[in-house]
């Protein structure tokens, strides 16, 4: 049995008040989400004050990336070791903004993974199509590739350690969402890439659907047999919304 993650995504939103605000409304509304697993990732300057102020909650909290190295001469950049020193468990990695706006490599997104799992965080891998990829028919190779960048490098326990993420980039903060069936075919697919290696690892693998996921939608979404919570970015920063999601 799979236990639903609901994540937040924050990007680069919000200041050190707004973030306050926002983790007081979750930690003060999560009565009655006993069945889900619930966290947040706010950008790294606030981590520290998430893990703070959730102490005691049943909320985790994760980091939206870290690094390819382990430490070092690498100005500006921060290792998983740090993000999990300060109390995270989770880091988010592969999003679609930063292999759009950030080069990011399937090489690189399988380098920042193994250095997670060396780390003790678990990752969060992100793959989905753009929608021109869509439109020419290549949404299960793309999927297959951005999968297989992980798998192929760090081998089907590496999978097993971390969570997947389908995220259709067409879908991603444009209140497109997938359908469910369109979601639910693309979850399946990535199921059976991952049991052709172990079916033992697929079965217990989340699989996390993300792009406009809102309160409205979300139940229909997360009742789909291969989705098993969800990847939330611009309903995460209202509490009331992302709460009525982590219930649905
Ligand atoms: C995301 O960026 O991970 C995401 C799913 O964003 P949104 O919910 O805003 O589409």
């Amino acid at each position: 049995m799979r236990q639903p993650l609901v994540a937040g995504n924050w990007k680069m939103n919000g200041s050190k008040a707004s973030a306050e605000t926002l983790l007081a409304g979750i930690k003060e509304g999560m009565g009655g989400i006993s069945k889900t697993e619930v966290l947040v990732c706010p950008p790294f300057p606030y981590l520290g004050l998430a893990v703070s102020a959730l102490a005691g909650s049943r909320v985790a909290v994760g980091a939206q990336n870290a690094c390819t190295e382990a430490g070092g001469a690498f100005t500006g950049e921060v290792s998983a070791a740090m993000v999990k020193d300060v109390g995270c468990i989770y880091v988010i990695l592969g999003h679609s903004e930063r292999r759009q706006y950030y080069g990011e490599t399937d090489e690189i997104i399988a380098k920042k993974y193994a250095q997670a799992l060396a780390a003790g965080l678990t990752p969060i891998l992100c793959v989905g199509e753009t929608l021109a990829e869509r439109e020419r028919g290549e949404t299960q190779s793309v999927v297959a590739r951005h999968l297989d960048g992980v798998m192929e490098t760090a081998g089907i326990e590496a999978i097993a350690r971390g969570v997947i993420a389908y995220e259709p980039v067409w879908a991603i903060g444009t209140g497109m969402t997938a359908t469910p069936e369109q979601a639910q075919e693309v979850h399946a697919f990535l199921r059976q890439r991952v049991a052709a290696k172990s079916a033992e690892v697929a079965a217990g693998v989340r699989i996390l659907y993300g792009g406009s996921m809102k309160p409205d939608n979300a139940l229909e979404l997360m009742s789909q047999a291969d989705i098993d919570g969800g990847l939330i970015g611009g309903a995460s920063l209202k509490a009331s919304d992302f709460l009525a999601i982590c219930r649905a």
